[in-house]
């Protein structure tokens, strides 16, 4: 006769682990209240004015959260932080990828909290609208940074559009202040619409670029070169550096020829390294000094209240987008106008005029 094989499937269970008796319910439901239990929304207005990183957190997720009663809660504290929202210098940094973004940033930001600053990096990435996976947030980044208590990191928020994104990280960006953050990074990644809506919320523009990546001056975008206030030329170390000095030049000659901008700031070209720990110092100076002249100028001001304006009229063309397309009537009138227009009985405009007398 032949001995039964015993056959152990990777997919049996074995018996679980029965809960220790000295567990009690009252304590295990204690912590789970906790849990669920948000402070209340003074409670984290004053956690966030005292700087307490917890809290701006969870009013962060607050503001990304999808729920109504979040969204208003949401609301609340941002009127709230406002008043205590405006002493900082906003930075947008963009490059595309692998132009060495946040290897800078942790280089840049670190200069900067060792300087006694408090460095907030925000990021706005159009990939994750998309394909809901993130260009900026898939790998392990600025892992030093994360560990400086003076650094605040927050990827980029989930949302349905760049509009949301970029609304949200605006939000962010008041509450980071308001929690005592003075520098504020916005990152970006240099692949589309992205540059103009983190432009219109920073008050510097930085652009990285690399040397010897083929016709310098014709693939780049001439839009983003002339956002930009300063362009730095990275992985300016080792074989690159010859090529990065040479960028350096033709990229300074290039922006001669360009119309002066509002500020009358002239843009800056430098080269820098993250891995030689060069130029971030002196991009930090350009900064600086743009910040301080600036504000004799009184641009710096004036351009923040542009900035608000704008996004005064973005709020409100977003709100009566989706309280339009929200609307339950609209919503079914527009799949009966799209079919009549598909079977041509109706023209673009009637139909828009229908919907939009709804
Ligand atoms: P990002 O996609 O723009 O955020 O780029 P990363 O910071 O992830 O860097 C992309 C690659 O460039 C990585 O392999 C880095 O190690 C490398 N890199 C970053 N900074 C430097 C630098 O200053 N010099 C050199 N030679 N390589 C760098």
């Amino acid at each position: 006769m032949t001995k039964k094989r015993t056959f152990k499937s990777a997919l049996s269970e074995h018996q679980g682990v029965n809960d220790p008796e000295m567990t009690d319910q009252s304590s295990i439901d204690s912590i789970k209240s906790k849990r669920l239990v948000l402070p209340t929304t003074k409670d984290l207005v004053t956690g966030i004015l005292n700087g307490n990183i917890t809290d701006l957190s969870r009013a962060i997720t607050l503001i990304e959260s999808q729920n109504p009663d979040h969204l208003q809660r949401a609301e609340a504290i941002i009127n709230q932080c406002l008043p205590h929202a405006n002493e900082s210098i906003r930075i947008g940094i963009t490059g595309v990828p692998g132009v060495g973004k946040s290897t800078f940033i942790e280089a840049f930001g670190k200069h900067l909290t060792s300087e006694g600053k408090k460095v907030a990096v925000l990021a706005i990435d159009p990939s994750s609208t998309i394909t809901k996976g993130s260009i900026l947030g898939d790998k392990t980044r600025m892992e030093d940074l994360v560990k400086d208590k003076n650094a605040f990191i927050r990827p980029s928020p989930a949302a349905n559009s760049l509009g949301g994104v970029a609304r949200k990280t605006r939000e962010t960006i008041i509450l980071c202040e308001a929690a005592g953050f003075d520098t504020i990074i916005i990152e970006t990644v240099g692949v589309g619409q992205s540059e103009t809506a983190v432009h219109s919320m920073v008050d510097f523009f930085l652009l990285l670029k690399l040397a010897g990546a083929g016709d310098e001056l014709q693939g780049i975008k001439r839009g983003i070169m002339e956002m930009a206030d300063t362009i730095a030329i990275n992985k300016a170390d080792g074989d690159n550096l010859k090529a990065a000095k040479l960028a350096k030049v033709e990229f300074g000659r290039a922006l001669h020829l360009y119309p002066s901008k509002d500020s009358k700031w002239q843009p800056r070209v430098v080269i820098c390294s993250a891995y030689e720990n060069t130029g971030i110092i002196e991009i930090w100076k350009i900064i600086e000094e743009y910040g301080s002249s600036m504000k004799t100028s009184n641009f710096f001001y004036k351009k923040r209240k542009e900035q608000n304006k704008y996004w005064l009229m973005q709020t409100i063309e977003e709100r009566l987008r989706a309280n339009f397309f929200n609307n339950k009537a609209i919503k079914m009138e527009l799949k009966n106008q799209l079919l009549l227009i598909e079977e041509n009985k109706t023209t673009p405009f009637a139909a828009a005029e229908k919907l939009l007398n709804l």
